[in-house]
């Protein structure tokens, strides 16, 4: 039985009061105790959220994005997994599309960052996901086995544990549209199909989340699909009332 998760993708998105405040707000709901809970804000506003996340114990937190050096290096503005660990972070998005489409990470690059975070402990999100183009040209299961082969290549099963995948088509993030959930599902049964190839008892354990404009109103609807393991939540996330409420739809 897997265990249902909710990530809140917080994106480069508020201040220190608004963080505070959205922090309270989250902490003012009531949260299931069935369900994994992390938070994914800006790496400007960890170190605040990680104290506050403390106080309570139920959600847990991550950095959106972390360095292909593990350790310490000469690299620019970056931050490693291991300075992550160290600020008490548990997790880490590795892979999001904003960053492969806007910044240029390649499958490549998403391959080395995911075994930097392993190799010091951080519990990783894997997102992948198909542009509309990639959808209309039939080639979504294609894209999505491509971007996931770049990861499982690297890995062997025993860096598979902790992972999450977060299947994400690009045309869903942040415009509104949302998979239906047969379609979201269809990919998801691919995607732990091939897991299957790699490992069962890893395909059987990891869970893969949706993202895509999930929203209160229509959370319930996808997390009710057999390989849907939760959600990885954008826009919505930045409410605490509709983020406690999508958390409960996932404990229902
Ligand atoms: C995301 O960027 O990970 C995301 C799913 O965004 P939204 O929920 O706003 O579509």
């Amino acid at each position: 039985m897997r265990r249902p998760l909710v990530a809140g993708n917080w994106k480069m998105n508020g201040t220190r009061a608004s963080v505070a405040e959205l922090l309270e707000g989250l902490q003012r709901q009531s949260l299931p105790l069935g369900v994994d809970i992390a938070v994914f804000p800006s790496l400007l506003h960890l170190d605040a959220v990680i104290a506050g996340a403390k106080e309570k114990g139920v959600l847990s937190v991550g950095a959106q994005t972390s360095a292909t050096e593990p350790e310490f290096a000469a690299l620019t503005g970056e931050v490693s997994a291991r300075q992550l660990i160290d600020l008490g972070c548990e997790w880490v998005l590795v892979g999001h599309s904003e960053r492969r489409l806007m910044l240029g990470e390649t499958d490549d690059l998403v391959g080395r960052k995911y075994l930097a975070a392993r190799s010091c402990g951080l519990k990783v999100v894997l997102c992948v996901g198909e542009t509309l183009e990639e959808r209309e040209a039939g080639i979504t299961l294609d894209v999505v086995e491509r971007q996931l082969s770049a990861v499982l290549k690297l890995s062997g099963a025993e860096v598979l544990q902790d992972f999450v995948v977060a299947y994400e088509p690009v045309w869903a993030i942040g415009t509104g549209l949302t998979a239906t959930p047969e379609q979201a599902q269809d990919v998801h049964a691919a995607i732990r199909l091939q897991l299957a190839r790699k490992d069962k008892s890893v395909a059987e354990n990891t869970r893969i989340l949706y993202g895509g404009s999930v929203k209160a109103s229509n959370a319930a609807e996808l997390f009710a699909m057999p390989d849907i393991d939760g959600g990885l939540v954008g826009g919505a996330s930045l409410s605490a009332d509709e983020f406690g409420a999508i958390c409960r739809a996932a404990g229902n």
